[in-house]
């Protein structure tokens, strides 16, 4: 299809290039005015390209989540596309935040974070993984985790280094390997019959190679859902021992796992010594906004982290800090309560997703749903095959919004008819894109 989103500008500057034969009309695709541009129509203006932008940055432009944000904003749409909850996390933590406020805790706080976080990290990462750590030295604060994934990419890759990642890839990993002067060899996660995503294992093989520096993992793993299993895991983990490959792992959604059990690649032989495990606070809490993540680890590789990290933001979220501290150590019924809940939601819209006629993919973890479009399109024909156009249509024709995942991918020919719905929202509004969905295309 020759896409431009293949370059990762974003699929509204792709889809300018492309034309898709659209009928509007959001109730019934098949009503309305015929052969409506909808890649014209849509009223997203947020592409970011520029004469002056550096040749590192020049193939990125606004992410996929805040244009689709901008596509719901602008549309009145049902927004199931970028992550985020539609409702506040516990009380006991907002609370906690304002008295951190009040209690004046409001400058900078010290490089690594405040010592009560750093404590709660450890003291969460024993009790639901049984990894030890030294708070002091062993534990990094940072703004989110898209900080620590990038701090670590500028902290550990010298210019030219290789990382391994499995594709697709959430979006800014790509980004920080290219600030990093780095490289992305990704391994391709591919939907098998059962629904399971699931990589060749002659591809992780060719894709580690000498120069291979980092080997960054994503389990639970947006956008497919999927939760690497054991098998995966030690698989990955004999590779990084014998190619001395340094892993940095992404679990920030290591609450939301639903089938199968959250492993940490940390706990396999060999692992301990050579792995950064990050996370964050937005997901478990439900306050995407504060941004406190963490990245743990031995720390010689938590220092060099920690020396790009005090360039880029220093220190973030003093208040935050503290109220995530008593987050952290809530009991064990809000983490339960919290899994049960999107095992629930993963349900509800799952039914109509299926109901609608998508063919959805297996959701392990996470919380979202992918799923693939060619069932709907096969119906109705003058919808378009490709994921991008779809979702740029969706809101006309169905009044919801979802994020394509090609644009996750190197080679958006993978991915091409994936799209994803994020079930992080109440039931209420679940029902209603679910009801919306199925009346459009049921
Ligand atoms: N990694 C993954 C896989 C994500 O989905 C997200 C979004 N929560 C992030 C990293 C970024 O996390 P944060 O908002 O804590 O920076
Ligand atoms: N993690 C969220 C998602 O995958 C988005 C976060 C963001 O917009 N940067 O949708």
């Amino acid at each position: 299809m020759g896409w431009a989103v293949a370059d990762r500008r974003g699929p509204v500057a792709a889809a300018q290039e492309q034309s898709y034969p659209v009928r509007s009309g959001r109730t019934s695709p098949d009503a309305g005015r015929p052969g409506r541009d909808v890649t014209s129509a849509s009223r997203v203006d947020a592409v970011t390209t520029s004469p002056h932008v550096s040749a590192k940055l020049a193939s990125f432009g606004t992410t996929v989540f805040a244009q689709m944000s901008a596509l719901a904003a602008q549309t009145g749409a049902i927004n199931l596309g970028q992550g985020f909850p539609d409702t506040d996390g516990p009380t006991e933590v907002s609370d906690a935040a304002v008295e951190a406020i009040r209690a004046g805790h409001n400058q900078y706080p010290p490089l690594p974070g405040v010592p009560a976080l750093r404590a709660a990290v450890a003291e969460h990462q024993a009790r639901f993984w049984g990894q030890t750590l030294d708070p002091d030295t062993e534990v990094l604060i940072t703004a989110g985790a898209t900080e620590a994934l990038t701090a670590a990419m500028l902290g550990l890759c010298d210019t030219g280094a290789e990382v391994v990642a499995f594709e697709p890839t959430y979006d800014s990993y790509a980004a920080a390997v290219a600030m990093a002067g780095a490289k992305l060899r990704p391994v391709v996660l591919r939907p098998e019959s059962d629904g399971v995503f699931r990589f060749d294992e002659a591809d992780l093989r060719a894709a580690i190679r000498p120069s291979t520096r980092l080997l960054l993992l994503n389990t639970p793993h947006n956008p497919t859902g999927k939760v690497f299993d054991d098998a995966e895991l030690a698989l990955i983990a004999e590779l990084c021992v014998t190619n001395d490959v340094i892993a940095v792992t992404d679990e920030v959604y290591e609450h939301l796992v639903f089938d199968g059990t959250h492993r940490q690649l940390a706990s396999f032989p060999g692992m301990a010594e050579r792995t950064v495990t990050i996370s964050s606070a937005g997901k478990t809490f439900s306050f995407t906004g504060w941004k406190v993540g963490w990245a743990c680890g031995p720390s010689e590789l938590l220092r060099p982290i920690m020396t790009a990290k005090q360039f880029m933001t220093f220190v973030n979220a003093a208040p935050f800090q503290h109220a995530i501290a008593v987050g952290l150590a809530l009991g064990d019924d809000f983490y339960s309560n919290y899994t049960a809940s999107h095992l629930g939601k993963r349900d509800l819209l799952g039914a109509y997703l299926r109901a609608a006629g998508f063919r959805e993919h297996a959701v392990q973890g996470t919380y979202f749903s992918t799923v693939d479009i060619r069932p709907i399109v096969e119906r109705h024909p003058h919808l378009p095959g490709d994921g991008v156009a779809f979702c740029l249509a969706l809101p006309e024709v169905a009044g919801v919004v979802a994020v394509p995942t090609q644009v996750f991918h190197d080679d958006p020919r993978h991915g091409t008819g994936i799209i994803r719905f994020c079930f992080a929202k109440t039931d209420d509004t679940l029902t209603s894109a679910g009801e919306r969905l199925v009346e459009a295309f049921a």
